[in-house]
């Protein structure tokens, strides 16, 4: 089947399949293939791979291994990965055992299979899950070249959003100072800093804290990264007019951060403002309330508005990227 594939010389393909392994780039269910003193690598995101690799279209083989989880379940089952750790989202009790008994037996590299056991809920989002497998719910998670310790019981984290994340990474600059008010375990703080920004990043979860501050360590950059529990409006006042950039991941609530985000903002300050809203609007009432709280004090001229993902029936997680000029 014709599939995407990064186009590599012979001797350059050992250590450029390890640098696509690693960021989870190659597609596992597809043969590498040698040809003319090529290798084709195929991959699952033409978007993640680093602009120095040539990604072209060719044909690779499915794969002949008789002990994928597709094989024994006789179905491809609906699941997520979070490093070594494979999540899913079964309500069938015996169905959801049976994917898990089929992911462990199976040739595919799983430590522990999760269940989705609640939505994501109060103030720190994190979500109850069923242990199907393993007994473990830390793990190391990979993504565009940053690694990320978590521990998926007691933080929010979702792998879903690696490519809207790298989208706003690509836009940060050297020097420029960035403040994440829902940081999380880094997710923006981590790409910023390692593009030379300085980062600051707060999360009223104190676990999730810890993860930020092992993570900047783990990925090289803890000089340019502070890290601060706490909720952030009380956080704000040491940051007043500091900020050249804003993320605002807190779907359902951001509105309700507004006026701390325009007090940290600087003179000339881009904020990435995440919402969830209704097909029919899904960007008017953030940009509403974002003129509500930045004008007149501010010019606001929205950049993006970009829709991330599906997030219910009718309703949409949504971006706007928003520039304020004082
Ligand atoms: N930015 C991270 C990401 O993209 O994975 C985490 C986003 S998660 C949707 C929202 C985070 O905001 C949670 O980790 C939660 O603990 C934190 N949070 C909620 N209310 C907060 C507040 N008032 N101040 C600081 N952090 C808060």
């Amino acid at each position: 089947m014709k599939a995407p594939c990064v186009r590599v010389e012979r001797e350059r393909g050992e250590t450029t399949r390890r640098q696509l392994a690693e960021s989870d780039l190659i597609a596992e269910d597809l043969e590498i293939v040698v040809e003319g003193g090529w290798l084709f690598v195929p991959i699952v995101d033409p978007d993640g791979v680093p602009d120095a690799l040539e990604v072209v279209e060719h044909d690779v083989p499915t794969r002949e291994t008789p002990d994928m989880p597709v094989d024994i379940l006789g179905f491809e089952p609906t699941y997520e990965r979070l490093g070594d750790i494979v999540l899913i989202d079964e309500d069938d009790d015996d169905r959801a055992r049976e994917i898990a008994d089929a992911l462990v037996s199976s040739a595919f590299p799983v430590k522990t299979v999760l269940n989705r056991a609640s939505k994501i809920k109060g103030e720190t989002r994190v979500r109850d899950w069923d242990l199907l497998a393993g007994d473990e719910t830390e793990t190391v998670h990979r993504e565009y070249g940053c690694e990320f310790a978590l521990d998926v019981a007691r933080v929010y984290f979702s792998p879903r959003l690696a490519t809207e994340r790298h989208r706003v990474a690509e836009q940060v600059v050297p020097d420029e100072r960035a403040f994440d008010m829902f940081a999380g375990v880094g997710p923006f703080v981590i790409p910023f800093a390692k593009r030379d920004a300085q980062v600051v990043g707060t999360d009223l979860n104190d676990v999730a804290i810890g993860y930020l501050r092992e993570n900047a360590r783990r990925n090289g950059i803890e000089d340019r990264v502070t890290a601060i529990a706490g909720d952030v409006r009380e956080v704000a006042s040491e940051y007043e007019d500091w900020a050249d950039r804003l993320v605002m991941n807190l779907p359902h609530s951001a509105n309700e951060f507004l006026d701390t985000a325009v007090s940290l903002a600087g003179d000339e300050c881009v904020i990435h403002y995440y919402d969830i809203q209704h097909e029919d609007d899904p960007f008017g009432p953030g940009e509403a309330a974002i003129r509500g709280a930045a004008e007149p004090e501010y010019d606001v001229s929205v950049e993006t508005r970009r829709e991330v993902r599906s997030y219910a029936p009718h309703e949409l997680n949504v971006c706007l990227d928003v520039r304020l000029t004082r």
